[in-house]
C-alpha cells in the first residue's frame, strides 16, 4: 500500500497535547486530500500518553502507535518511526504542539513538486527561553554550518520533511536526531532545503532537554565528522597524526644527540625541556599508531564494512 504521507511523532509524557495534535493533522490532511498515516512513538512515557494513543488509534484509522518499554530518547523513537513509515513523504513533528500542522502541505509539496530530498523547518521567530535556548542555539548552528557545510539556520528543528528514500537510508541513533541533515548529506542526498515555519510556545508540560544538549550536541558533531570521514579508514587519521608526532619527537631527540656529541660532557641532555617534550611526542606518536591499528581491526569486523547505498541499478535480473 502506498500512502502520500507518514507523520512521525516521537513523544515522551505529552498526554495533554496528543488529541489536539491528531485532530489538527487530520483536519489539514483531509482538507488537502493527502492519504496519510500518523505514527506515534511513545518513548516510555510515565504519564497516560499511551492510553491516549490507544484511544486515538481506536477513533482514527490513520493513527498507529509504538510503545517503548522504557525511555530511550528522541533518536531511537525516530528510528523506529522511520522504519515503519510507508508514505512517499515522511514528516517528523514534535508532539508538544510547538510545531504547527498547518505547515504540512507546503512541506509535502517542497518534496514532491520541488524535488527536495529533505526540508528542514526554521523557527525564525522562537518562543523558547532566550538565554538558555535561543542564543546558544544560534551559536551552535553557526558552528554547525562551518563544520558541515550545510547551510541551515536551524538544524535541530523537530519539524522536517523527507523523501521516503532518505529516512530508509540513514541510521539515527544515540542523540543524532540533531544532525539528520548531516547524516542525509553523507548518505549522498544533496538537495537539502529550508522553510521558515511558525513556532508556538509550549502549551502543556515542559521541555525534555536541558542545557546539556549543547555539550552533547557538540561531541556528537565531532563524532559524526570523524565517522563519516574516517569511519571506513581510521588509520588515515591516526597514522598521519602518529607519524607527525613521532617524527617531531624523533628529530628533537636526534638534534639533542648531535649536540651531545658536539659539546661532550658540558651538555646535559636531561636538563633540557626539549628532552622531555621529545620523549612525550614519540610516545604519543606510538599511541596514535596503535589506536589506528586497533581501529582498523574494529572496522574490518564491522558488519556494514561493505555496505554501500545504491542509487539505481539497471540491466540486472531480480
Ligand atoms: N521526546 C522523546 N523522548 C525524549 C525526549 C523528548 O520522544 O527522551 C520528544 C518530546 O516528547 C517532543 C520532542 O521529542 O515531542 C521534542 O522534545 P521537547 O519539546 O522537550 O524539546 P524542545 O522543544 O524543548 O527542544
Ligand atoms: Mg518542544
Amino acid at each position: 500500500m502506498s500512502l502520500d504521507l507518514s507523520v512521525v511523532i516521537p513523544l515522551y509524557n505529552e498526554e495533554e497535547s496528543l488529541p489536539e495534535l491528531v485532530e489538527w493533522i487530520e483536519r489539514v490532511c483531509t482538507e488537502h486530500k493527502l492519504s496519510h498515516e500518523i505514527i506515534m512513538i511513545d518513548d516510555g512515557s510515565t504519564d497516560d500518553s499511551w492510553k491516549v494513543v490507544e484511544e486515538l488509534a481506536r477513533d482514527h484509522q490513520s493513527v498507529k502507535g509504538i510503545k517503548f518499554q522504557r525511555n530511550y530518547g528522541k533518536s531511537p523513537a525516530l528510528h523506529e518511526g522511520f522504519k515503519a513509515a510507508m508514505g512517499n513523504v515522511v514528516i517528523t513533528m514534535d508532539a508538544d504542539l510547538q510545531d504547527s500542522p498547518d505547515e504540512i502541505p507546503e512541506l509535502y509539496s517542497m518534496i514532491m513538486t520541488d524535488g527536495y530530498d529533505l526540508v528542514s523547518g526554521w523557527k525564525k521567530v522562537r518562543y523558547d527561553n532566550a538565554v538558555t535556548k535561543n542564543l546558544p542555539s544560534k551559536l551552535y548552528n553557526g558552528v554547525n554550518r562551518r563544520l558541515t557545510g550545510i547551510k541551515l539556520h536551524d538544524m535541530n528543528c523537530g519539524l522536517k520533511s523527507y523523501k521516503r528514500k532518505v529516512v530508509k537510508s540513514i541510521e539515527v541513533y544515540g542523540e543524532m536526531h540533531r544532525f539528520i541533515p548531516v547524516l542525509a548529506k553523507y548518505a549522498g542526498f544533496k538537495k537539502i532545503g529550508e522553510k521558515v515555519v511558525q513556532h508556538r510556545p509550549r502549551k502543556y508540560g515542559s521541555s525534555k532537554f536541558g542545557w546539556e544538549r549543547f555539550i552533547n550536541g557538540f561531541l556528537d558533531l565531532l563524532s559524526i565528522q570523524f565517522v563519516s570521514r574516517f569511519g571506513k579508514k581510521p588509520m588515515h587519521l591516526f597514522g598521519a597524526l602518529g607519524s607527525f608526532t613521532f617524527l617531531l619527537g624523533f628529530f628533537f631527540t636526534a638534534s639533542l644527540i648531535i649536540d651531545k656529541i658536539r659539546l661532550g660532557a658540558d651538555f646535559g641532555i636531561t636538563n633540557k625541556p626539549a628532552f622531555y617534550l621529545s620523549l612525550l611526542a614519540m610516545m604519543m606518536g606510538t599511541l596514535f599508531f596503535l589506536t589506528g591499528f586497533i581501529a582498523e581491526l574494529i572496522t574490518r569486523n564491522a558488519a556494514d564494512r561493505n555496505v554501500y547505498l545504491m542509487d539505481e541499478k539497471i540491466g540486472w535480473e531480480n
